[in-house]
């Protein structure tokens, strides 16, 4: 669309209805067929609106006024909600953000995935606050002085924070600790545009079952002046801390993590319990960052599963081993596939430490890996695949196809590209029983969903 033939222009104030919500959770009001997004607003009101910013497919409005506010609108818990990127649901209440995310899903399988349904089950987060298990707080600084926080909205700036609603209070002890070491010894912060300095971000996994708590700190550096002091005061100020340790990024660019880890104190990783198995995670293994969810996420991709005990069952993407070793307690044989070195090495000590002898992982890319165990002839009866949000390769799906599962479980974090995928799969004889959506991230934009497919004979 060219800009001239926008209905609205750039300044204008107008009043509109909210009828929807964007995948990111704004507002959006209808003018003239024009979309127009409006962060902070809630459907089913009337706001007054002044356009900010005109995108290709949509115009951008920020509130001037709330002229009829909904019933679920409620004051944010949170005092950074405003200008942190973080959450975005904080000014509603937590039945009107299901609704949303119940919706988006719903509307994705229906229009991506040209499925006829009606409605969308999304199973809530017990709790809405203090669930998160990782923490990545970006250093910089701030009236010259080194914090640890997040970044502005759409920005690189960082903002101090000293109490994140949804993260636990360990996470908090040690962005607090680390930041007064820093000050105390005159520690750098990095600088992203000079590539200078030395602190890049505060990391914090806390096992939310063991309490266990690692600390990492990503260093634009081989290692860190102060090292004992550091390991000292975060031994004093954070409860449960098991492993601290450096991990090396010199690299600019937005990944948080470097390939290299130096532990200073500890075993370099925690031990967590879910679905009644140990866990074993590195910090750079992926770990649902919603402990009490991911059981129940996990309980669901099993339930979908199907299983009797009979059956061999693949498991792509399968992180440090968590839905496949769930899995191994209900099937013959597991066979799990993940990219990373490290997560593969936790799923096999993982394995071992819970006596499960019926799970073989191998460390490779999904694609290689299916198009290998096809050529092979292997065919599993069911497989289980938990993708990151850009969801599967055609690669993969032919690959998964010519194995022939009578099931698929998709664990999918992306509703956009599952439905695309379950289109894929539809158009290639697999038909899609169940879809169902559970939220792992409260007052986050994020949410989850299961869906099992079948082969159609
Ligand atoms: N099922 C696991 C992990 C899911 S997250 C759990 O629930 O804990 C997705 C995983 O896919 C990550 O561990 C990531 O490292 C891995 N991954 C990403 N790209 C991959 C690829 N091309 N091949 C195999 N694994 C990949």
């Amino acid at each position: 669309m060219k800009q001239k033939e926008y209905p609205v222009y750039k300044g204008q104030v107008l009043e509109v209805t909210i009828t929807g919500y964007t995948s990111e959770g704004q507002g959006v009001a209808r003018v003239e067929g024009l979309a127009v997004f409006v962060a902070g607003a809630i459907r089913g009101e009337r706001v007054k609106i002044k356009i900010a910013h005109l995108g290709h497919t949509a115009a951008y409005g920020d509130i001037v006024e709330i002229l009829e506010a909904s019933p679920e609108r409620q004051t944010p818990a949170c005092p950074c909600a405003k200008d942190c990127g973080g959450c975005v649901f904080w000014h509603m209440t937590y039945e009107e953000e299901l609704r949303a995310k119940s919706q988006r899903v719903l509307d994705a399988m229906n229009r991506i995935g040209g499925l006829n349904l009606t409605e969308m089950p999304i199973t809530g987060s017990p709790s809405v606050t203090g669930y998160r298990n990782k923490a990545q707080y970006p250093v910089g600084l701030v009236k010259g002085k080194p914090e640890a926080g997040f970044f502005k909205q759409r920005t690189h700036q960082v903002v101090p924070v000293h109490n994140c609603l949804i993260q636990g209070k360990q996470a908090d002890q040690a962005r607090e600790c680390v930041v007064r070491w820093m000050q105390t010894y005159g520690i750098t912060a990095y600088d992203e545009k000079t590539q200078t300095g030395l602190i890049r971000h505060v990391y914090v996994r806390t096992a939310m079952k063991t309490k266990q708590v690692l600390v990492c700190l990503v260093v634009n550096g081989e290692k860190i002046p102060h090292e004992k002091q550091l390991v000292d005061n975060l031994l004093i100020a954070v409860d449960n801390l098991c492993s601290v340790c450096i991990s090396v990024n010199k690299r600019a660019g937005n990944t948080v993590l470097g390939d290299k880890f130096v532990t200073l104190y500890g075993p370099g990783t925690i031990e967590d319990e879910l679905c009644g198995l140990r866990f074993q995670l590195s910090p750079r293994s992926f770990y649902q960052v919603n402990r009490d969810q991911a059981e129940v996420l996990y309980g669901k991709a099993l339930q979908q599963a199907q299983l009797t005990g009979t059956e061999t069952v693949l498991d792509l993407y399968c992180g440090t081993g968590t839905i496949t070793l769930a899995l191994s307690r209900k099937a013959k044989q597991v066979v799990g596939v993940e990219i990373i070195p490290a997560a593969i090495e936790d799923a096999k000590k993982n394995a071992k430490r819970n006596g499960i002898e019926n799970a073989e992982f191998f460390c490779a890319d999904a694609s290689q890996a299916a198009k290998k165990f096809a050529e092979e002839g292997r065919t599993p009866d069911v497989i289980v695949v938990d993708p990151p949000r850009k969801g599967l390769d055609e690669q993969v799906i032919d690959a998964m196809v010519q194995m022939a599962p009578q099931r698929i479980v998709y664990v999918s974090c992306d509703p956009a590209t599952l439905a695309r995928d379950l289109k894929r799969f539809a158009e290639q004889g697999y038909r899609t029983d169940h879809v169902e959506a559970v939220d792992m991230f409260p007052r986050c934009a994020h949410v989850e969903s299961v869906a099992r497919l079948s082969r159609e004979v």
